[in-house]
């Protein structure tokens, strides 16, 4: 597609710098001549030796171009060519036949885009050969059935004159070349050899893509398999290898072929540059102007079957070069901008552009010709081809790439989170732990703290009924237990007996030995008392100053005189050991005892006892008075 553009671009500079300023050449004699000797090249290029008539409208017949007086040029270069254009043109050189015999040598024009190729070949001022060749007649009718236009011709001993007359609404070109036989069909067979592989080539990068299109479902596979397409249509039509191979008898669409397949090559490129590099999320004018194109080459695509060709040849040629720079330079702006996967991309339109550029660098003598150079627009495609199916590959893969990638972030993010909610859990865990540790702990202190309260409490009870001094009980606690232990007689129906005991004159040995040593008798008359109070359920305590009381359970009054008797004697025999001295005392006892009713109340009970002892001191101390037993609320004092 570029190369049609190319090639009149070329034509464009060749008819403004090349074959215009030439000097017009005079009289028939001075028409180059080639000679042809046994020695001479199996090929010769003819352009160097050839002069050209321009016949402006076409008008001109044979003998008129042939004429003296026309103004026949020579071609300064290897290769008429006179681009676009209406005229029709001659071409016209001698051959030399010094081979002392007729010889066959076959005339080749390389351009099978021409409308209308004629040939005449002079012997002696007389036409022996005539040739009416050109893409508007049907294949079968060519002398050899070559893609190119080859005229086969009998050049006899001596000067044989050669004239031709092309004209065509493309380009107008006349790369001549003179052949013998052998070596024109040695050489097609190489050439039918080459174009086989690249349309082999072609049709396997289409099969394959198809493939691809077919499990990937990427429109992309399309509008490229869409681009190989329109180049296979564009380059064997071009070459001539489709009219003569594909559609001998298709005159017509020959000629609508080429436009066609450039305005789809530009469709598939415009779409696939926009789809491939994401144009609309990318910039919106250049998506735009993308589609913009895709719209003219569908209009293009249609003018190609309504429009005169020689508008539409010339409107795809250039459009297919705008398409080609605007697919190009978005794609090294899209890879700027940060998009890795239009490297390859840029790297595919730069082969063609690099191809294009060192065959018109070889055109114009620039660069030598070789077979690189002659193809290199050709290399530049095919690698533009090869290289846009490695695009598509590439880009799979980065997209791939870039989905694993994703995966595995979202993968490490939900391992992140697990192991978060993980360490979490663990953490309440502890946390609980921790707590019932510390309220297990709380609750041990709490215990403790309460046993220790109970101990406390338990010894504050024991010291608030404990006297200080003698440690037996004090009032208080023979308060509640003789309530207690009245309770308990007057249920169980027991004699209930109290001792009230004094010591006598007691406040005579605090005056006389000091108080202290009153103490210590109060100590030593406890702790006799003490042992001798030992039974299960009888009591002792201090009822006040130097007073004990004594409570006797299940005991009759008998059996508490008898005790308080024995008392009095033991107490009065006591020694009791103060500083140096040894103290004496004695004591008057006052005993009471009942079985105790409702009637009976505990303060009357000791008021009973306590009349008793006042009995005892009246009766001169050191002495034992029971009360009588209480009989309808009144007591009575029996004598020791
Ligand atoms: P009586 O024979 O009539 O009982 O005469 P008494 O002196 O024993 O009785 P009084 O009531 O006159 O005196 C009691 C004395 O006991 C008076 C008081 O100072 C003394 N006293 C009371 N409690 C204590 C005490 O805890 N220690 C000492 N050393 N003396 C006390
Ligand atoms: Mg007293
Ligand atoms: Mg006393």
């Amino acid at each position: 597609m570029v190369l049609g553009f190319m090639r009149w671009a070329l034509a464009l500079c060749l008819v403004l710098s090349g074959s215009a300023g030439a000097q017009a050449l005079g009289a028939s004699a001075t028409f180059p001549v080639i000679a042809l000797t046994p020695d001479s090249s199996a090929l010769i290029d003819i352009g160097p030796h050839i002069a050209y008539l321009q016949d402006e409208g076409r008008q001109l017949k044979i003998d008129q171009a042939m004429a003296d007086d026309q103004p026949w040029m020579p071609v300064a270069r290897t290769s008429p060519n006179f681009g676009f254009t209406n005229h029709a043109y001659w071409f016209r050189f001698a051959l030399d036949n010094l081979t002392g015999k007729a010889t066959t040598r076959y005339i080749e024009l390389p351009r099978p885009f021409l409308d209308d190729v004629r040939l005449f070949h002079f012997v002696g001022g007389r036409i022996v050969t005539r040739y009416a060749l050109g893409d508007e007649q049907p294949f079968g009718q060519r002398a050899v059935q070559h893609q190119n236009f080859v005229m086969p011709l009998n050049l006899e001993p001596g000067r044989n004159e050669i004239v031709l007359r092309i004209a065509s609404t493309g380009t107008v070109e006349a790369p001549l070349r003179l052949w013998q036989p052998t070596a024109f069909y040695e050489a097609a067979s190489h050439e039918h050899l080459m174009a086989g592989a690249v349309f082999g080539m072609l049709l396997v990068m289409i099969v394959y893509n198809l493939f691809v299109y077919v499990s990937t479902r990427d429109i992309n596979y399309l509008y490229y398999i869409s681009f190989v397409a329109s180049y296979l249509v564009f380059w064997s039509t071009l070459t001539g290898y489709a009219f003569a191979h594909v559609w001998p008898e298709a005159i017509r669409w020959n000629s609508m072929a080429v436009p066609f397949s450039i305005g789809a090559a530009c469709l598939s490129a415009s779409l696939f540059a926009d789809n491939f590099l994401k144009l609309h999320r990318f910039s919106l004018p250049a998506h735009r102007a993308m589609q913009t194109m895709a719209l003219i080459s569908i209009g293009l695509m249609l003018g190609a079957f309504v429009l005169p060709y020689v508008w539409v040849i010339r409107a795809t040629s250039a459009f297919i070069l705008i398409v080609s720079v605007a697919a190009l330079s978005i794609g090294y702006w899209r890879w700027w901008l940060g998009a890795r996967f239009a490297r390859f991309y840029c790297l595919s339109w730069t082969a063609v552009f690099v191809g294009v550029s060192v065959l018109t660098a070889s055109k114009f003598g620039w660069l030598p010709a070789n077979f690189w150079v002659d193809n290199a627009s050709q290399i530049g495609i095919l690698s533009l081809v090869v290289l846009l199916s490695f695009t598509l590959a590439d880009r799979i893969n980065t997209d791939r790439s870039l989905r694993i990638n994703a995966q595995a972030v979202a993968l490490a993010h939900a391992k992140k989170a697990r192991a978060t909610q993980q360490a979490m859990l663990q953490a309440t865990a502890e946390a609980n732990r921790e707590l019932e540790n510390r309220v297990q702990a709380r609750t041990n202190e709490l215990h403790a703290a309460m046993d220790q309260l109970r101990l406390a409490n338990d010894k504050l009870q024991r010291l608030s009924m404990t006297d200080s001094l003698t440690q037996v009980g004090n009032r208080a606690y023979f308060d509640h237990s003789l309530v207690t232990e009245h309770k308990r007689a007057s249920r169980l129906k027991q004699p209930l007996a109290l001792l009230l005991l004094d010591i006598d004159h007691f406040k005579a040995i605090n005056d006389t030995y000091g108080h202290a040593a009153g103490d210590a008798c109060l100590r030593a008359l406890a702790d006799y008392m003490r042992q001798k109070v030992q039974r299960a359920g009888d009591l002792l305590a201090r009822y006040g100053g130097e007073e004990f009381v004594v409570l006797l359970i299940n005991s009759t009054l008998g059996d508490a005189l008898d005790l308080a008797d024995e008392f009095r004697a033991d107490i009065a025999s006591l020694e009791i050991a103060f500083e140096s001295r040894t103290l004496r005392i004695t004591a008057s006892i006052g005993v009471a005892s009942a079985i105790p009713d409702m009637h009976f109340t505990p303060s009357q009970f000791v008021g009973d006892a306590d009349r008793a002892l006042y009995e005892a001191k009246d009766g001169g101390r050191n002495c034992v008075r029971a009360a009588a037993p209480r009989l309808a609320g009144r007591s009575s004092i029996l004598a020791a």
